[in-house]
C-alpha cells in the first residue's frame, strides 16, 4: 500500500488511470470509516488508515498478514450488546452489526459482510458522538422539556420496568398531584408566569420527596410520584399531606405572587393493580375523586370509585347547562336580630334543581362549579339575582351572599358586585359578602384588595364558619370584618358541651370589644335560642326561624316575625 495522498491534486492524478489500484487506495485513504478485510483465514488483506485510528492500534497491525487475533488481543475495549433493531436491520442486508465500548468510553461498530469465499470486508465506526446525540433525542421523548422532569412515557417505562419486584412487602405507591388555579395564575402572569410556577412546583415536588421517589410531570398542571418503601398507605399519605401543604404556599414568581392548590389521588400496588396501566388507571381515577372534593384533597383509590367518578363526570357536564337552562334558583333563610327578635336580614343560599336527580345540595355542586371553570358565572348570577330579590324587600333587609375563595381568583369579582348593585338599585349597604376564611389562606394582596374595595363600594363583609380553619383569628386581624358568622358545629351541643358554650361566649365578646356583629348559625331549638342570648350574639340563623326557602316566602317570615312578643 502506498502511502496516502497529500493534496487533492495527488489524487486528481492518481484518478487519471481509471482501474489502477491506486484509485481504490486514494478512496479508501479518505474514507471517513475504518474499513479492512480478511481472508478466509481470518488474516489481514487490507485495512486504511482510519480503521487503525478507530481502534488506536499501531502501524504494525495494519499490516497484510496480521492475524485477526492479534488485533483482537491488541484492543482495550469489551464487546458489548448491539441495538436489537440494528442487528435485525443487518440481517436483512447479509451483515453481522458488532459493538464494543472500550477502555476510554468510546464506544465502535463494526459492520462484517463475509463473503461466499470466506474473505470479509468489515467497516469500523466510532459512535460514541452519535449516540450522545441519539441519547439527547431518546433523553427529550421522555423527559419533559420545562421542568427537566421524566414524562409520562417514561413513568410508563419505569412502572413497567419495576412492576414485577413489587409485591406486599416491597409495595409500591404512585401519587397523581392535579393542580388548582393554575389557570388563573396564566390569566394574570402571563405564559412566563406560569411557566416559572410550574418550574417551582417540580422543585418543591423534588423537595419533598426521598432519593429513592421519583417525580414526574404528566403534562399541563398534573404531576406524580413514585414512592417506594416498605410503609404502604401510610407512606404515600403522609407524603401527600407534605405535597399539599408544601404547594399551598404562596409562590414567588419572577413577576408576581400565585398561590395554587393541589389534589393528591393515590394508587397503591400491589392491592390497587399489578400491571403499569391498570396502576395508573386507578391512581387518576384516586385523582378525580379528589378533585371533586374541593381543594387541597387527598384520595386513596377504592374499589367502585370508576362508576362513581364516571356518574361526578356526568354531573359536571350537566352543571354546564344548569344556568343557561334555568335549573339554578335561590332559597333564602332569614336572619334575626337578637335585641329586637325581628328580621334584619337573609343568606341567599343557592339550589340546583337537576332534571333528573333532583335538588342537588350545594355542598355537592359547588366544588365541582370551583373545578369546571363555572364558579364565576354561577357566582355573577347569584349576586344578580340576590340583589334584584333584595331590592324588593324593605330596606331593614340585608342580603347575605356566599362568595367562593375561587372568585377572588377571578378578578372580575368587584365588577360583578358593582353590576349586580347597578342592575337591581339596591343600596350597598344592604348587601353583605361571606367569606370563609380560607380566602384569607389564598395570602395574596389581591384578596385582600379585592375585598377593601367591595367595603369602599359600601358593601359589607361577613367571615363565614368561624372556627372551622385554622387561623380565625389571624384572619380577623388583616381584615376590618363586619360579622362575625359562628359555625353552626358549635351550636348543635351547645346545650350540653361547656366547651362549645366557652368558644361562643369568647367570640360574642370578641364581636363586642372589636364592634363586629355576631351571627350565630344552625339554630333549632329554643334551648340553643336561650343559650345564644345569654352568651349575648347579636343576631341568629336557624331553623327554628325559618327553613332556606323561595324568595316569595321571605315578605310572610318578616310579617310572621315582626308580630312576634320580643
Ligand atoms: P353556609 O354558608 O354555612 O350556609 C348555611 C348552611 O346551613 C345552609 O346549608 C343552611 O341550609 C344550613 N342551615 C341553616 N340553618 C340550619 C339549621 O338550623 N340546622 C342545620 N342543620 N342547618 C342549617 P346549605 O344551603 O346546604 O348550604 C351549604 C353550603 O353551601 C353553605 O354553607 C355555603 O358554604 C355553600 N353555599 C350555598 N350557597 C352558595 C352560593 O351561592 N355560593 C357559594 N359560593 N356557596 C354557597
Ligand atoms: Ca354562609
Ligand atoms: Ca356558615
Amino acid at each position: 500500500m502506498s502511502a496516502p495522498p497529500t493534496d487533492l491534486q495527488d489524487d486528481l492524478s492518481t484518478a487519471a488511470l481509471p482501474g489502477d489500484l491506486a484509485l481504490l487506495n486514494t478512496a479508501l485513504a479518505h474514507l471517513p470509516t475504518g474499513l479492512c478485510m480478511f481472508d478466509a483465514d481470518d488474516r489481514l488483506l487490507l485495512a486504511n488508515a482510519n480503521y487503525l485510528k478507530v481502534w488506536g492500534l499501531p502501524p504494525q497491525l495494519g499490516r497484510p498478514g496480521v492475524r485477526f487475533a492479534d488485533i483482537m488481543a491488541a484492543t482495550q475495549g469489551r464487546e458489548v450488546d448491539t441495538d436489537p433493531a440494528l442487528a435485525a436491520k443487518g440481517q436483512a442486508l447479509g451483515t453481522r452489526y458488532r459493538e464494543w465500548l472500550m477502555a476510554d468510553g468510546r464506544r465502535i461498530r463494526v459492520a462484517i459482510t463475509r463473503l461466499p469465499d470466506g474473505r470479509c470486508v468489515a467497516l469500523h465506526e466510532d459512535i460514541t458522538g452519535q449516540l450522545a446525540v441519539d441519547g439527547r433525542a431518546d433523553y427529550l421523548a421522555r423527559h419533559d422539556a420545562l421542568t427537566g422532569l421524566p414524562n409520562r412515557s417514561a413513568l410508563r417505562a419505569e412502572l413497567q420496568a419495576i412492576m414485577g419486584t413489587v409485591s406486599a412487602q416491597r409495595p409500591l405507591a404512585l401519587l397523581f398531584v392535579d393542580l388548582g388555579h393554575v389557570k388563573a395564575v396564566n390569566d394574570r402572569l402571563g405564559q412566563a408566569g406560569g411557566d416559572d410556577l410550574l418550574r417551582q412546583v417540580a422543585r418543591r415536588l423534588r423537595a419533598c420527596t426521598r432519593e429513592n421517589d421519583h417525580v414526574f410531570r404528566l403534562g399541563g398542571d398534573e404531576f406524580a410520584v413514585m414512592q417506594t418503601g416498605p410503609l404502604q398507605p401510610a407512606g404515600a399519605q403522609s407524603l401527600a399531606n407534605r405535597l399539599i401543604c408544601e404547594l399551598s404556599s404562596v409562590f414567588d414568581l419572577y413577576n408576581g405572587r400565585a398561590n395554587i392548590s393541589a389534589s393528591v389521588g393515590v394508587a397503591v400496588a400491589p392491592p390497587d393493580g399489578q400491571a403499569p396501566d391498570q396502576l395508573l388507571r386507578n391512581a387518576d381515577l384516586a385523582r378525580s375523586k379528589a378533585k371533586t372534593q374541593g381543594h387541597g384533597q387527598l384520595c386513596f383509590f377504592e374499589p367502585g370509585m370508576e362508576g362513581k367518578v364516571a356518574a361526578t363526570r356526568a354531573l359536571a357536564a350537566d352543571l354546564h347547562q344548569a344556568l343557561p337552562r334555568g335549573e339554578l334558583e335561590l332559597a333564602y333563610q332569614v336572619q334575626v336580630n337578637l335585641t329586637n327578635m325581628q328580621a334584619n336580614g337573609v343568606e341567599a343560599l343557592l339550589r340546583w334543581n337537576h332534571p333528573e336527580l333532583g335538588r342537588i345540595p350545594p355542598d355537592r355542586f359547588i366544588p365541582l362549579a370551583e373545578q369546571e371553570g363555572l364558579i364565576a358565572s354561577i357566582g355573577r348570577w347569584v349576586l344578580s339575582r340576590a340583589c334584584h330579590d333584595a331590592a324588593r324587600w324593605p330596606q331593614q333587609i340585608q342580603v347575605a351572599v356566599n362568595v367562593s375563595p375561587v372568585q377572588f381568583r377571578t378578578d372580575t369579582l368587584v365588577a360583578d358586585v358593582t353590576a349586580a348593585l347597578q342592575d337591581s338599585g339596591l343600596t350597598a349597604s344592604r348587601l353583605e359578602i361571606e367569606v370563609t376564611e380560607s380566602v384569607m389562606l389564598q395570602g395574596s394582596d389581591a384578596v385582600l384588595q379585592q375585598m377593601h374595595a367591595l367595603r369602599k363600594l359600601g358593601v359589607r363583609v361577613a367571615m363565614d364558619d368561624f372556627g372551622t380553619g385554622y387561623s380565625s383569628l389571624a384572619s380577623l386581624r388583616s381584615f376590618p370584618f363586619d360579622r362575625i358568622k359562628i359555625d353552626r358545629s358549635f351550636v348543635r351541643e351547645l346545650e350540653t358541651s361547656t366547651d362549645d358554650l366557652a368558644i361562643v361566649r369568647a367570640v360574642a365578646g370578641l364581636g363586642h370589644s372589636l364592634g363586629i356583629a355576631t351571627t350565630v348559625e344552625g339554630v333549632e331549638t329554643q334551648a340553643q335560642l336561650d343559650a345564644v342570648l345569654r352568651e349575648g350574639c347579636s343576631d341568629v340563623q336557624g331553623y327554628l326561624f325559618s327553613r332556606p326557602g323561595p324568595a316569595a316566602d321571605v315578605a310572610g317570615h318578616i310579617q310572621r316575625l315582626s308580630l312576634r312578643p320580643a
